[in-house]
């Protein structure tokens, strides 16, 4: 049996402007795969301890954690780099 989980990052918004997400590790509680007229979407339901679940393509439920995260732009090297060759 395998026993292993494997985990995501909640994806929620937790504000009206989508500006800030849950993050939380969200368990995957089962995968499947779904048929599209694309054919077969690799797909999970998975439940976060804040109680967020959510059931769909895996596809829609990563997102960018670095770059949605609120004061996580200073990490980003290139932003930085470009901000001063504007600012000159
Ligand atoms: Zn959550």
């Amino acid at each position: 049996m395998d026993a292993s989980v494997m985990f995501l990052d909640c994806p929620a918004y937790m504000d009206r402007s989508g500006a800030a997400r849950c993050g939380l590790p969200a368990a995957v509680e089962w995968r499947y795969t779904m048929n599209s007229t694309d054919g077969p979407l690799e797909s999970a339901m998975i439940r976060c301890p804040r109680g967020h679940f959510f059931n769909g393509p895996l596809e829609s439920l990563l997102w960018d954690k670095a770059a949605a995260a609120p004061g996580q732009q200073g990490t980003r090297s290139t932003d930085a780099i470009r901000g001063q060759g504007r600012a000159s």
